[in-house]
């Protein structure tokens, strides 16, 4: 008889351990399903996240960071500092650490809670079948009252740029570099693309990042946008926009990149090369035609605002689903499914969720932003408030970029805050909590801000909204 299951999990990323979690604590017996095998050969849950997406990619960002200050910033401090050199094999063994502590974390939070690893490949039959096949090949049919599947997302491939091993890599293979390579090439300037390219960057790589589309970054702030440019560029990063690779060869260890521009065909000679075109919903294999799951036509699978699928019981969520492809939207989806399928109300506010690259400058970002605004026709009023006119920016000789508030002209409630800037990742939870609790800009203007702090950056620039802020010698009002 086929083993039953309250709940199904198929995918035990940030979305899929997070559901299971939720669905133990509400008393329910729950199996997770997950078929990744790490580096060492080992089953590891965390999924994309914890394995080679938001921590080791973050690991690397804070250890170059790290570097970067001891070379070219801590002379400001009075501090002198000569023959520093980075370890790149004990940096990399340092975010393999990391990444083993996470995974392992997951698998004593799953163990803790009663989920049930499964290790191997779950795919959804007709009736609520899963089936199930272990690493070994073994397979066996569970019987699920629930499923959630959260098989999550793969790298997009580039058919002119295939992946060579070590040399023309992709996200994870971009994590694994064992020394800095001299010349680097970065296909796309998407979150992905600019976060590894400044890790190899602050180490020493000459990095040059081409993009296809003629705009930087397009969903975030314009003002935000050219900001971060600004500042990539200041470090180093040569960053060519308009930019469309058009094929990819390697010899000798070397890549020879071809691409067009506003110039006509160019070459570029790179040592390595990272191919970040951005990610696609992974549903290879996971459902059979019968089970009544569908996709929708970008190829994610269907789902309604709740996660729930065309099949009664059967919900979909984080990468494989519409929406930002984030670690949090995973888990607040996840969270939420497994509260309703134990009967609860539970709803994920898709205008809260706060999107951050974790460059130098940080940019972070929630709601909409004043182009999306303006294109809708709806009546605004923009603060912007700079951090270089912070004292705690300042003692801390971080006084890059802004923070600009978008309030509705006529209710001044807050519909979008953007941030570049020293933790901006840090303080744009403050305006998600403003968000979600529906402020206005009033409301926070009329709160204590703790002195020195960078947070003051983000009430000045809520007092700007109305031409008030008092660190600020122009008090015109501007739209
Ligand atoms: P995943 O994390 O992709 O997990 C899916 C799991 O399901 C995997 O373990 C997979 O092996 C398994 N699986 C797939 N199919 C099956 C099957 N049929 N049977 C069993 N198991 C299966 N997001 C952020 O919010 N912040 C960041 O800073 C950030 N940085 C990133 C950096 C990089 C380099 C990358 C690549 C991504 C980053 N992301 C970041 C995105 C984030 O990793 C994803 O949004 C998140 O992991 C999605 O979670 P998920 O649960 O939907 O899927
Ligand atoms: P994202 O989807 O945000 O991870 O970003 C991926 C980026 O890669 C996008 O901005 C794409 O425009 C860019 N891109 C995709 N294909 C190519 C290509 N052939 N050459 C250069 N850039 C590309």
């Amino acid at each position: 008889m086929a083993k039953s299951f309250d709940v199904v999990v198929i995918g035990g990323g940030p979305g899929g351990y997070a559901a299971a979690i939720k669905a133990a604590h509400l008393g329910m017996n729950v199996a997770c399903i997950d078929m990744y095998i790490n580096k060492e050969g080992k089953p590891a849950l965390g999924g994309t996240c914890a394995n080679v997406g938001c921590i080791p990619s973050k690991a690397l960002l804070d250890s170059t960071w790290k570097f970067h200050e001891a070379q070219q910033d801590f002379a400001v401090h009075g501090i002198e500092t000569t023959g520093v050199s980075m370890n790149v094999g004990a940096m990399i063994k340092r975010k393999d650490d990391i990444v083993r502590k996470q995974t392992d974390g997951v698998a004593m939070l799953l163990k803790a809670n009663g989920v049930t690893w499964l290790q191997g490949r779950g795919k959804l039959l007709a009736g609520k079948q899963v089936e199930f096949t272990a690493h070994d090949g073994s397979t066996e049919t569970l019987q699920a009252a629930n499923v959630i599947l959260a098989s999550g997302s793969a790298p997009i491939k580039l058919p002119m740029a295939p992946l060579v091993d070590g040399v023309v890599v992709d996200n994870a293979g971009a994590l694994e570099f064992q020394a800095v390579p001299k010349r680097l090439g970065v296909i796309g300037a998407g979150i992905i693309g600019l976060e590894l390219g400044s890790v190899w960057n602050r180490l020493g790589s000459q990095v040059v990042v081409l993009e296809a589309m003629d705009t930087f970054l397009p969903m975030v702030d314009r003002q935000v946008g050219k900001e971060l440019l600004k500042s990539l560029q200041k470090q180093g990063l040569d960053i060519r926009l308009a930019a469309r690779v058009t094929g990819t060869s390697v010899a000798n260890n070397e890549v020879t990149i071809e691409f067009t521009d506003a110039n006509g065909e160019q070459k570029l000679v790179v040592d390595k090369l990272i191919v970040a075109v951005g990610r696609r919903p992974f549903t290879a294999d996971l459902f059979t035609t019968d089970s009544g799951v569908n996709l929708d036509e970008r190829g994610f699978i269907f789902v309604k605002d709740n996660c729930a699928t065309d099949v009664p019981g059967v919900y979909a969520i984080g990468d494989i689903v519409r929406g930002p492809a984030l670690a949090h939207k995973a888990t607040e989806e996840g969270v939420m499914v497994a509260e309703i399928i134990g009967g609860h109300h539970a709803a994920v506010n898709y205008d809260c969720i706060p999107s951050v690259v974790y460059t130098h400058p940080e940019v972070a970002w929630v709601g909409k932003t004043e182009e999306q605004v303006k294109a809708a026709g709806e009546e605004y009023k923009v603060g912007t408030f700079a951090f270089a006119a912070n004292g705690r920016a300042a003692a801390a000789n971080e006084t890059t970029g802004f923070v600009k508030v978008v309030a509705d002209e006529k209710t001044d409630r807050v519909l979008g805050v953007h941030i570049v800037g020293p933790q901006a990742s840090e303080i744009i939870m403050q305006a998600v909590i403003a968000m979600e609790f529906g402020a206005s800009a009033e409301d926070l203007q009329m709160m204590v801000f703790a002195h020195p702090g960078l947070s003051e950056v983000f009430h000045e620039a809520c007092l700007d909204v109305d031409g008030k802020a008092i660190h600020s010698a122009k008090r015109k009002r501007k739209k």
